[in-house]
């Protein structure tokens, strides 16, 4: 592949530089390489003709033979266009063209037989095609069998460039030559994969849906296995050399917590991964580690005693929240849960009053305090401790990667880092995005808890979801109606969550109704979360601010209106918020009455299970992986052209293990086995800075 990619793409022939030009600007392609690895996005049969009898409804694409009968220029100027009446023998349709048509009236003979492909439109009874690709039977570049569409874009479009082009410049640049292999042969051979030149050949012109697939198939194992080579390889380099904190002892602190403050039995899942974080923590390596754990399943206490490890050898820990509210709550269950043992817990945020500010940072300093939690703010640059030696991120996906960087530079010495996250990433992409973190999964939700009976409900049975939530409210329940926030900023979000607001006051007249939402000034937004949490108002109209974290066990039931605007993963973080409680909960999911069958099943997700991982995954099936990966997209060191992170998990998987078994022969890749693979790799990545080394 490498002398593709010296191969400058105007030199292929049928493009030249001005159409090279373009299709740099437009797609990124400026060598052969690039241009055989512009896979077409889908394929047609080409095998069948259609009569215009045949055509139905919305066709992308037909294929039909016949002859032209008629031809004519019509209109003037602009408006000039060639039409033509095309008869497959029986019935016939309107062919036209709005450019070239010089060139295409001279080309094309009344009478010959042509086959005609593109995409039939109907205009009352008579269907029509417009700019159809032209074959005459059975010569040399008409196309049978399987046929390519490859992806345009509008301004490619525009200047007359077509599937077919694409189709031809392949078969040019790959006339006369071979395609190498950088792939060890060890690799090719023990996965069974179709040799390189072949698979490429067959993407592009496939001779039958099998040979598709297998050509699919070793090249989207090679993308993948270029990522986890690069992966791997980065990952051992950093557990080798990252020194780390050694936590030698469990003392006293964690003793003593463990003795007399349990609140309850830890579940299995929990003391396992205390166990990971503490075989971690010994190894005099610096821990990076992700717990994965659903929402209520009991992430804190597992963050605490991870804690305690810190301070039984003398350092401190810091545990950091995505939000003030989410932090506050952090901060107000440490203290209660070690009010026994006297730890010295602090909380900063930004609105921690200045005098307050200076006591913390002394406190820090002189290493009197033992855990800080807050918010972004205990990142500042003046925020400095007397000596670090774990920090808790909560929620990961809120924290950026350049955030986290400057936690790790804390202190002289990387403090160890546990990443926790209610978002429960399909192991497919933590495997890539999180390539060199560790990962442990409480996979087990404490004793006793209810799953939340969730159901979907349209606008026009409003009345009877109210009903059932006056019924919990009058058990003594508490209830959370969300708004979907479009946009922050948006004047508009804020009305409909108004109006909400007012409709909520007005159906439930009996109960106090407490709102919050992104743009009330922080004091409000706590008087109204606490008006919430000590009961005082029994329902609370909210945004998404809700989301993350708060823990009101009380409440039992939750409307989510425009639900249809979630993703799942966030409906499954919103629908957390209840169930808390040893009682039956509710989430009801409202729609507008017409909602699309694919939203429908999208949103059934949610009313067939709980298991957040499941939801995950189905949330990447509909979505893409897009919006998971967001900022993490830096932590890939390639693009992907044909694999997919949502849905090529097992081979990702196999490509691990090959890309590990590669290293564990030749961890240097110095072996002349591996040289093609190490350069080819070597010319793939495109990173501008390493952020391998960031959590
Ligand atoms: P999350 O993983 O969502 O952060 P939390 O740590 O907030 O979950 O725990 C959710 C609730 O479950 C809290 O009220 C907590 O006290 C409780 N909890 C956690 N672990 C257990 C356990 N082993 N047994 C019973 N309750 C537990
Ligand atoms: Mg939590």
């Amino acid at each position: 592949m490498n002398h593709l990619s010296s191969l400058d793409v105007k030199f292929i022939k049928g493009i030249g530089p001005k159409k090279a030009e373009l299709l740099t600007a437009e797609l990124g392609i400026s060598s052969a390489a690039d241009l055989l690895r512009n896979y077409p996005n889908h394929y047609i049969d080409r095998s069948k003709c259609y009569t215009v009898s045949d055509l139905v409804g919305e066709m992308p694409y037909a294929q039909i033979r016949g002859r032209f009968v008629t031809m004519n220029v019509v209109g003037e100027g602009a408006k000039t266009r060639l039409t033509a009446l095309f008869s497959d023998g029986k019935r016939s349709m309107e062919v036209v063209w709005f450019r070239k048509i010089k060139n295409i009236r001279e080309s094309i003979r009344l009478g010959q037989e042509y086959i005609l492909f593109g995409k039939p439109t109907r205009y009352g009874p008579i269907w029509q095609m417009a700019h159809p690709e032209i074959d005459v039977p059975n010569t040399a570049g008409a196309r049978e069998g399987f046929r390519g569409i490859y992806p345009l874009t509008e301004r490619l479009r525009s200047r007359g460039f077509t599937s077919r082009n694409f189709y031809v410049w392949v078969q040019n640049a790959l006339e006369g030559r071979s395609i190498t292999d950088p792939m060890p042969a060890s690799v090719v051979m023990s996965r069974s994969l179709m040799p390189l030149d072949k698979a490429i050949r067959q993407i592009h012109m496939p001779e039958s849906p099998e040979l598709l697939e297998k050509a699919k198939y070793r090249l989207k194992f090679d993308e993948l296995f270029y990522i986890q080579l690069d992966i791997v390889k980065n990952s051992r380099v950093r557990h080798q050399s990252t020194q780390g904190f050694r936590f030698r002892r469990i003392a006293e602190w964690f003793n003593n917590f463990y003795n007399q403050c349990l609140p309850f039995p830890l579940t299995d899942a929990q003391k396992r991964v205390v166990k990971e974080i503490r075989a971690d923590v010994n190894t005099g390596r610096q821990m990076n580690r992700l717990v994965q754990g659903d929402v209520g399943s009991g992430k804190t206490i597992v963050a605490l005693m991870a804690m305690l490890m810190a301070i039984d050898n003398g350092y401190q820990a810091c545990l950091m929240a995505p939000t003030e509210i989410l932090a506050t709550q952090h901060f107000e269950t440490l203290n209660a849960m070690t009010a026994k043992i006297g730890l010295n817990i602090e909380l900063l945020t930004g609105s921690t009053k200045a005098a307050r500010r200076r006591a913390i940072h002394e406190s820090l300093r002189d290493g009197s305090l033992h855990i800080l939690v807050g918010t972004h703010a205990l990142i500042e640059d003046n925020v400095t401790f007397a000596n670090l030696g774990l920090a808790v991120i909560d929620e990961q996906h809120r924290f950026g990667v350049a955030q986290r960087a400057k936690l790790w530079r804390k202190n002289i010495c990387p403090p160890h880092i546990l990443v926790m996250t209610a978002t429960p990433i399909p192991r497919t992409l933590a495997m890539t995005v999180y390539g060199d973190l560790d990962v442990s999964v409480i996979d087990e939700l404490p004793p006793g808890r209810k799953p939340v009976t969730t159901l979907l409900r349209y606008d026009n049975q409003r009345n009877g979801t109210y009903k059932a939530v006056y019924n919990q409210l009058r058990q003594g329940r508490q209830a959370y109606i969300v708004y979907p926030l479009i946009d922050e900023n948006e004047k508009l979000d804020l009305r409909s969550l108004q109006e909400g607001y007012e409709i909520i006051r007005q159906t439930f007249p009996d109960y106090n109704v407490a709102m919050v939402h992104g743009r009330m000034k922080p004091d409000e937004k706590d008087h109204q979360m606490q008006l919430f949490i000590s009961g005082q108002a029994r329902i609370l109209v909210a945004t998404t601010v809700i989301e993350v974290g708060v823990n009101v066990p009380n409440a039992s039931v939750m409307i989510i209106e425009n639900a249809e605007r979630f993703g799942l993963s966030q409906l499954h973080q919103l629908r957390g918020r209840v169930g808390r409680g040893a009682d039956q909960s509710y989430c009801v999911l409202m729609t507008k009455y017409q909602i699309a069958a694919e939203t429908r099943k999208r949103l059934e997700v949610m009313t067939s299970t709980t298991d957040g991982f499941v939801i995950a995954e189905a949330d990447m099936k509909f979505r893409g992986p897009g919006d998971i990966e967001g900022t993490m997209q830096s932590g890939m060191p390639f693009d992907l052209h044909i694999a997919s992170l949502a849905t090529d998990g097992a081979i990702m998987q196999q490509a691990r293990q090959a890309a590990e078994s590669v290293l564990d022969s030749d961890p240097e890749l110095t072996s002349p086995a591996h040289r093609d693979m190490k350069r080819y790799m070597q010319s793939l990545t495109r990173r501008t800075a390493d952020w391998s080394n960031i959590s």
